[in-house]
């Protein structure tokens, strides 16, 4: 069975928890379920290995550390990319993509700029009566971080926090997802065994419920939380913080618009819509899952959509040919399935899908057609294979439904005209957005939302300074 990461030390359980593997619904393992004293032993160690240790200012040995994990996820990645196909469902074809190979090189990445960023900022000389005062600033380790992640992405959310958090000096406990702890645990169990990492520096807790991250987030020897998950987990979160106001880092959800412009190859933005809401079974906080189409072309559109939808080959995650594979639990696919027959009481059309196939956890992918904007299916995050078509009027009416979300996360604009896509991409109120099928998720792009989408940019320099302070200095000669 696996183990937690405290202290350097690899921690046998005291009580378990099952995993799943949620393509058969069969248990997959036992996983560690950590006790409130386990966590308290990693925020100590993680607390005395910043407080008392050369850790945060000492960037060779960072560097050497950062490579040093880089080699053993590449010499590892096989073992890992199995584990992640029974146990998070992803695909394979997708464990070559944002599920496993992009995240490993998120730490290559962090090493690289560790070793360019320029951690002295020299601010010149100021006169005052006389006297020259010279000023600079430093940027320095921000503490001790709470890394919480959720059950979807479980690589790239892990190391897209504890890459950036160690190369700007921190030390970290990591919480993995209760649906997804033994990926995370892996990752603790590599570090732990083949790289040098100091007692302290990375710590990886799992538990069954909530207890354990919630202890995180109020522990006065918490410097700063870093979350990705749900937009109402990330509200507790911002408000248990608040007691010893910490510094609060937020990746949360999402209700992206995909606006197919009435110039757009319908047949081509089509087939994108559909094949993009079932990447990994619409497990994506930035898949665009309101699909917003010209009245006059809305039921063309939506007959295209649909046979895309049933193209989608969908079932066992380790074949490679697989491209749709089960959602996580049969906890969330009562609540994907409870949303679309609320869509179909409240007057959205049913066009496919829509049907619970076993064993394990799949779900059809699913079309709703002439969705009101103002219904729970278009406003509220549905985390499945389900898309919601909303026809708009005008270019105007477009940008309004798209921007009437308390989400900010992502958006997508389909045209021939690409000067016309990117001013329409300009107005919608988000983090991020492709056009024409662009792709900006890489390690070098910032990532994160706007509005109740989140606090803060992940990857990319603003990845690496989120875990940053900045000290400011002066002297002063006569
Ligand atoms: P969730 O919010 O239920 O749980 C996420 C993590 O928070 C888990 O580890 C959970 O144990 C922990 N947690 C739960 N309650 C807590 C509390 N009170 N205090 C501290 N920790 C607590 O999310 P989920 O269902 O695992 O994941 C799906 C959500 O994640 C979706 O809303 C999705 O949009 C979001 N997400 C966002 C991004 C992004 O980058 N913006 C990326 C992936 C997923």
């Amino acid at each position: 069975m696996k183990r937690l990461l405290i202290d350097g030390q690899l921690v046998e359980a005291e009580k378990t928890f099952p995993s799943l593997n949620p393509a058969t619904g069969e248990v997959l393992d036992q996983a560690p379920d950590a006790t409130a004293a386990q966590a308290e032993a990693a925020v100590t160690a993680a607390r005395r290995a910043f407080d008392t240790t050369n850790w945060s200012t000492d960037v060779p040995q960072r560097l050497r550390c950062l490579e040093q994990l880089d080699r053993v996820l590449n010499e590892h990645k096989e073992e890992l990319r199995e584990l992640t196909i029974a146990e998070v469902g992803a695909p394979r074809m997708l464990t070559h993509g944002p599920q496993l190979d992009e995240p490993v090189k998120l730490v290559r990445y962090y090493a690289d700029l560790l070793r360019e960023y320029p951690l002295t900022e020299d601010l010149g000389d100021i006169e005052i009566r006389g006297r020259r005062h010279h000023r600079w600033v430093e940027k320095e380790a921000g503490g001790v971080v709470a890394a919480i992640i959720p059950y979807n992405y479980p690589n790239q959310l892990a190391l897209a926090k504890l890459a950036p958090a160690l190369a700007a000096g921190c030390t970290v406990v990591l919480k993995g997802a209760p649906d997804t702890p033994l990926t995370t645990l892996a990752l603790g169990e590599l570090i732990a065994e083949h790289t040098d990492f100091p007692p302290g520096v990375v710590n990886v807790l799992t538990s069954s419920g909530a207890d354990v991250g919630e202890l995180l987030t109020k522990h006065p020897d918490i410097d700063m939380i870093t979350f990705t998950g749900s937009t109402a987990t990330g509200r507790r979160i911002m408000e248990a913080a608040s007691a010893t106001v910490k510094k609060v880092f937020l990746e949360l959800g999402g209700k992206s618009a995909m606006i197919i412009l009435d110039d757009a190859d319908f047949q081509s933005a089509s087939m994108f819509a559909a094949f993009t809401i079932c990447s990994h079974a619409g497990q994506g906080c930035a898949l665009t899952s309101r699909l917003l189409v010209p009245r006059e072309h809305h039921d063309t559109i939506v007959e295209m959509v649909a046979a895309g939808l049933e193209r989608v080959s969908y079932g066992d995650p380790a074949d490679p040919k697989t491209f749709m594979g089960p959602l996580i639990s049969a906890r969330q696919r009562d609540k994907v399935d409870g949303m679309v027959q609320r869509a179909v009481a409240a007057g959205a059309k049913l066009v496919t899908g829509g049907k619970k196939v076993d064993p394990g956890f799949f779900y059809t992918p699913t079309l709703l057609s002439g969705v009101d904007p103002s219904s729970e299916i278009a406003q509220d995050e549905v985390f499945g294979p389900v898309l919601a078509v909303i026809p708009y009027d005008d270019e105007d009416d477009a940008v309004r439904i798209a921007n009437d979300s308390v989400f900010g996360l992502s958006g997508a604009v389909q045209s021939r005209d690409q000067e016309r896509a990117i001013a329409v991409a300009r107005r919608i109120r988000t983090g991020t957005f492709s056009i024409n099928g662009g792709n900006y998720f890489s390690q070098d792009v910032p990532f994160g939302g706007y509005k109740q989408s989140g606090v803060g940019r992940e990857s990319g320099v603003p990845g690496l300074e989120e875990f940053l302070e900045r000290k400011a200095f002066a002297t002063v000669t006569p």
